[in-house]
């Protein structure tokens, strides 16, 4: 119950009120943010709440509002003292998505300052610090001074929400992990853009998924999404843009941890290997946007252009080294990438027929590379007052390198994925999943989508937004009308 309003508030009214089809006002919504940051409200009455959020959607503006009370449930970090542009970029989750260890050292080589406050592996796919732990030594949860003195030094600092950061995400991100409530609009929306807005940044670049590995994969729900996310940011004062882009297959060839940074440290180094060729062009145009938004270059083709020349004169790579040692990692592992990956088990994936790989579920596969054990499979369950609980350790080791993907020809027998597990029962369960999400074929292949199909700024998210057949086509993805 809440003391100070004039109408006490009661949760358990909420949960009826969003079960029964009704939205929430502004306060009812910060009530229960500011109770799951206090951890004043129970976690089975927070599941309930986020259980009838997904199934009933929330309108625009109870999005808006879950934003805002999100974002003000901690500390602010305060950009104004970088003496740079602060720019960031966030994904809304996919498989072997790993631009951001390219893009914020590319961006911070370029000029711009990249507070980056990102997250674990969510449902089906990775999660950002999980990939940045597998460096011995790294900590992701730094306080607000620690956050400034490595942005001021690096440019760049990748860190989590903690418990005075983005408190009320990182207990509701974590329910919506075990409660099967990741998949709505309104609520991927609130958890991105309130740790964007949190690390008071002057303009921020989205990557949103579309695709069978994207959270909503039809095309016209992740355009929703996208202008949903565009119009709420905006109107909260940080110019965005998106960029809709293909999760169809993994992108670059590994999905895990350790393997995920190894391969773009091979890029950062200036290697140009056929089969990460797509994380580098969505890479340099994800960091074009980035370096044009931070005033640095006079179009994001320019700042493509400029991203281009960071990988390879060895700026950005020299940023993401400063970046990790900052941070406490152990450079010494990247003197020898391979020797320091030391998987438990190993087993190689051959096909098992002659054909084109012609289709890849990338949900699927993303539950697959989970089971190897380079994801969770349940949460610590006493993870919400203090700093070190909450996320089971994951295996930085485990993971899958594809050697062949969308489109490929295969001839039968011939390896198409290596996976890395932590035990022989996960090694056989994950094999299971990936051979289920493969289908080899011998028909001719349709042509794929474009790497980043559309774009959105204000003005386009505002005219999407407004036609209501497009916004309520996705009612049943949750993301209903205004009310
Ligand atoms: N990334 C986030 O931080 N939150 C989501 O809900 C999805 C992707």
């Amino acid at each position: 119950m809440s003391s100070h309003l004039a109408t006490p508030l009661h949760t358990i009214d909420l949960i009826r009120k969003k079960r029964d089809g009704h939205a929430l006002s502004d306060e009812e919504i910060r009530f229960l943010v500011t109770g799951a940051a206090s951890s004043s409200i129970p976690l089975e009455q927070l599941s309930a709440w986020l259980m009838a959020s997904w199934i009933r959607g929330l309108s625009i503006d109870e999005t808006h509002a879950l934003t805002i009370a999100m974002r003000d449930s901690g500390e602010k970090f305060d950009t104004s003292r970088l003496g740079r542009t602060a720019v960031d970029k966030h994904s809304t989750g996919g498989v072997g998505d790993k631009t951001s260890f390219l893009v914020a050292p590319i961006a911070a080589a370029c000029g711009v300052a990249v507070p980056m406050i990102s997250g674990r592996a969510l449902g089906h796919t990775g999660g950002t610090l999980d990939k940045l732990e597998s460096i011995p030594g790294y900590r992701t949860a730094l306080n607000l001074a620690e956050f400034e003195s490595v942005l001021q030094t690096c440019g760049a600092s990748i860190v989590s929400q903690t418990l005075s950061l983005v408190p009320a995400d990182r207990v509701l991100y974590s329910l919506r992990d075990r409660t099967g409530t990741v998949e709505n609009a309104g609520l991927i929306c609130a958890s991105i853009l309130s740790k964007k807005l949190a690390a008071g940044l002057d303009a921020l670049v989205l990557d949103v998924k579309t695709g069978s590995g994207a959270f909503l994969r039809k095309r016209e729900d992740a355009e929703s999404l996208a202008a949903l996310m565009v119009a709420t940011a905006e109107a909260a004062g940080t110019r965005t843009v998106a960029l809709l882009t293909d999760m169809g297959q993994p992108l670059g060839h590994t999905a895990g941890n350790w393997i995920e940074v190894a391969e773009c440290v091979e890029l950062l180094r200036g290697e140009h290997p056929a089969h990460s060729e797509d994380l580098r062009q969505l890479s340099l145009s994800l960091a074009g946007w980035m370096i044009h938004l931070g005033g640095k270059s006079p179009s994001p083709e320019a700042g493509s252009r400029m991203a281009g020349a960071a990988l390879m004169d060895g700026s950005a790579l020299a940023a993401f080294m400063k970046m990790v040692d900052a941070h406490g990692g152990d450079l010494s592992v990247f003197d020898d990438l391979a020797a320091f990956h030391k998987p438990d088990v190993t087993k190689v994936l051959n096909a098992w027929e002659t054909g084109t790989i012609a289709e890849m579920d990338t949900t699927a596969i993303g539950w697959a590379v989970q089971r190897t054990g380079a994801g969770r499979e349940a949460r610590n369950e006493s993870g919400v007052p203090s700093e070190s609980l909450g996320w089971d350790p994951v295996d930085p080791h485990a993971g899958i390198v594809f050697h062949a993907r969308r489109g490929a020809r295969v001839e039968k027998g011939q390896a198409i994925a290596t996976l890395y597990a932590t035990s022989p029962a996960q090694m056989d369960e994950a094999l299971e999943r990936l051979r289920a999400a493969i289908r080899i074929s011998g028909e001719p292949l349709a042509a794929p989508p474009p790497l980043v199909s559309r774009i959105f700024d204000r003005e386009s998210a505002e005219a999407f937004l407004a036609n209501p057949v497009k916004v309520k086509k996705t009612e049943k993805q949750g993301l209903g009308t205004r009310d």
